[in-house]
């Protein structure tokens, strides 16, 4: 069956060549992994073995390294669930594209929805977890507070499931508000931090076609990576679909990723693989391009997601908070406008009454005589007119 499969894929890149539509035959080589019912799927193309002590912290939003994928594959991260109106829907399209995802749940919402969890397991998807109450303010709690919503939200995971090994030691900072206590930790803990490659705003208040294209958008401009979505979105179970209908279209793979374990060994990479950025990123100093200095380049780089309001309705606020400038930087920022700009009417009255009486008479004075001579002149011009009619009249009477 397979062997058959390969041999048709082979002729189709054959014909793919000849036309030069290369990314057409990476699109034709995709189905390895069968989708029974589901002939359109995109599949789950494979599955990564990492080993998180060996890489702590991945994604290039956040990180120097991230995960070794090759061009045109994607691994799709879920953040924030169970939270089975909008969770479910995502699963069942997953499960109808025959595709597996990394989950970051939320510990409170694991115990509110347990079956939601062992539902990712039975479906064969990697749990990660993502604290237990999403605090806001992650970057800024005592390491022991740290401690508790990290142990605890595994522990919620845990519960839900028959084997408490089946959560990974994956990790994603709330609102990806990292701080170097808590990568220390983490790290210590073996437990390996994610960032993303990219996300989809589909925490905002967007349209699911916004979300699809800006989805698309980012993936394009990578070539490859993880991409950062929610679950409990209803904007996300509308985008979904597309977004993988248009991955499939334009040639990309999924990829799902698993933690080491004795028994599984980690996939064999090479170091280089596991970097974030080009090689030329990896330039000296002097030699890279120079980057342009904002005045609010200290503010945090990324406007990311915080906790979400679980108990809004749907399409009321999940992440609402946008960072403001401090006045100060936007004082410094200003131009000083220049002393005319914001003259008054008042102030040029006041300007006209202290100039002298003469000065503010002698102008309309003349304007009145050149007036006057003026109207004279169209006087004597019409008087000529209908003299000269009139002595033409008289002659054709004559
Ligand atoms: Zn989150």
């Amino acid at each position: 069956m397979v062997g058959k499969r390969l041999i048709g894929v082979g002729m189709g890149c054959w014909a793919f060549a000849i036309l030069g539509l290369i990314a057409g035959c990476r699109a034709q080589a995709t189905p390895l992994t069968a989708c029974p019912g589901h002939p359109d799927a995109i599949g789950t193309s494979r599955t990564l073995v990492v080993d998180p002590r060996a890489h702590p912290r991945i994604g290039s939003m956040q990180y120097p390294e991230t995960l070794p994928l090759h061009d045109h594959e994607v691994v799709l991260t879920f953040d924030d669930g169970p939270l089975p109106r909008n969770s479910d829907k995502i699963l069942k399209i997953l499960a109808d594209q025959c595709v597996k995802a990394n989950f970051f749940l939320v510990g409170r919402q694991s115990r509110a929805y347990p079956a939601g969890v062992s539902k990712l397991v039975a479906l064969g998807h990697t749990i990660g977890t993502h604290t237990q109450n999403h605090p806001l303010n992650f970057e800024k709690l005592p390491l022991d507070k740290v401690k508790q919503e990290v142990d605890d939200g595994i522990a919620s995971a845990s519960a839900a499931l028959p084997d408490p090994t089946l959560v990974a030691p994956f990790f994603r900072v709330p609102g990806l508000l990292r701080s170097k206590t808590v990568e220390d930790w983490l790290a210590s803990k073996g437990i390996q931090i994610w960032s993303a490659d990219f996300d989809a705003d589909d925490w905002r208040h967007i349209s699911p076609e916004q979300v699809y294209e800006r989805a698309m958008k980012r993936i394009e401009a990578r070539g490859k990576g993880i991409l950062l979505l929610h679950d409990i979105q209803a904007r996300t179970v509308v985008a979904l679909p597309m977004i993988l209908h248009e991955l499939k279209v334009r040639g990309y793979h999924i990829v799902h990723v698993v933690p080491a374990t004795p028994q599984r060994p980690a996939t064999p990479t090479d170091p280089m693989e596991w970097r974030s950025h080009p090689p030329s990123a990896m330039l000296p100093v002097a030699e890279r391009p120079k980057l342009p200095v904002f005045a609010f380049g200290e503010a945090k780089g990324l406007v990311t997601p915080p906790s979400p309001d679980l108990n809004a309705p749907e399409g009321k606020t999940q992440w609402p908070q946008v960072a403001t400038l401090p006045l100060r930087s936007a004082a410094v920022t200003l131009p000083v406008p220049a002393k005319d700009l914001f003259e008054t009417p008042e102030q040029a009255r006041h300007a006209l009454q202290t100039v002298a009486p003469e000065a503010k008479v002698r102008p309309a004075a003349s304007a009145v005589r050149r007036l006057s001579a003026t109207a004279v002149r169209r006087r004597r011009r019409r008087h000529l007119v209908l003299r000269a009619k009139h002595t033409a009249v008289r002659g054709e009477r004559h």
